[in-house]
């Protein structure tokens, strides 16, 4: 058993377009590392996704989770953009039963994939008060369980190419992001990503996690966004210790859409 990582709710498989690990290998990375319950949350971006691939890949987790007793795979899905083309959407989130709904934006409306930008500090500026308002609208939106790296753009814009964004200027979108989460009983995840690269944080950093506390917020999910085994659960430790700091004394699981809480070690 590990006491360090109870769980990992965000992870890629070969039916994402961006992975080429077959989900029987994360699983059994999973076991290795002692992890009782992970959810395979294959993208679901919802301009340009897969019936095939999403169809696969709760397939998978049913099947896997049926071979292996010592852990529980979750049916998920990375729903990105879904106001971007809300029929999709719909019949996306038709298209099989899921445990869990993961949601995120990796791009504006009409834009591209924050990866693929590479902005100067002034369009920055307006490239993430765009997301933040975007993301709130997505937020509001409601139909998910947990919502996906906050801070999306920041792992791109600032650590990656080391553009300073001044994030006070945000804080009341944020807030209000925050707020409509923890008002609906949604979670807000941790994503421990960002500490792969040299000089990266978790997204969001504590004192986000520390503010959806504040403002009501009960439940945290854990994910390393993992898209080889070797990454999984990287940051764990870190991103649970956030969690902690914050007040959070649980981590929380979504099993047929319903918030499962899984206390930390003392
Ligand atoms: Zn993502
Ligand atoms: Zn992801």
């Amino acid at each position: 058993m590990n006491n360090i990582t109870p769980c990992d709710c965000h992870l890629h498989t070969n039916n994402s377009f961006d992975s080429e690990t077959p989900a029987e290998q994360q699983v059994n990375r999973a076991r290795e590392l002692g992890i009782a319950t992970i959810a395979l949350t294959d993208h679901c971006d919802i301009l340009e996704w897969s019936d095939a691939n999403i169809a696969r890949s709760n397939a998978q987790a049913i099947e896997l989770n049926q071979k292996y007793d010592d852990i529980t795979v979750l049916r998920g899905i990375e729903l990105g953009e879904p106001l971007q083309d809300i029929e999709e959407t719909a019949r996306a989130l038709g298209l099989c039963e899921y445990d869990f709904i993961l949601c995120s934006l990796h791009n504006l409306s009409g834009g591209e994939d924050f990866y693929y930008l590479h902005p100067d500090e002034e369009q920055a500026k307006d490239l993430v008060r765009r997301y933040f308002d975007e993301l709130l609208e997505t937020v509001r939106w409601n139909e998910f369980d947990s919502l996906a790296h906050m801070t999306y753009p920041l792992r791109y814009i600032t650590e990656r190419d080391g553009v300073p964004v001044d994030m006070a200027s945000y804080q009341p979108v944020i807030r209000e992001i925050l707020a409509t989460l923890a008002a609906n009983g949604k979670a807000l995840e941790i994503n421990t990503s960002g500490l792969r690269n040299p000089g990266g944080r978790l997204l969001p950093t504590v004192e986000y996690v520390r503010l959806f506390r504040e403002l009501g917020g009960k439940y945290i999910t854990l994910g390393s966004d993992a898209h080889v085994p070797e990454h999984m659960a990287v940051g764990m430790a870190e991103g649970i210790a956030a969690a902690k700091a914050a007040g959070f004394t649980t981590a929380t699981v979504f099993i047929n859409r319903q918030p499962v809480e899984i206390p930390f070690d003392e």
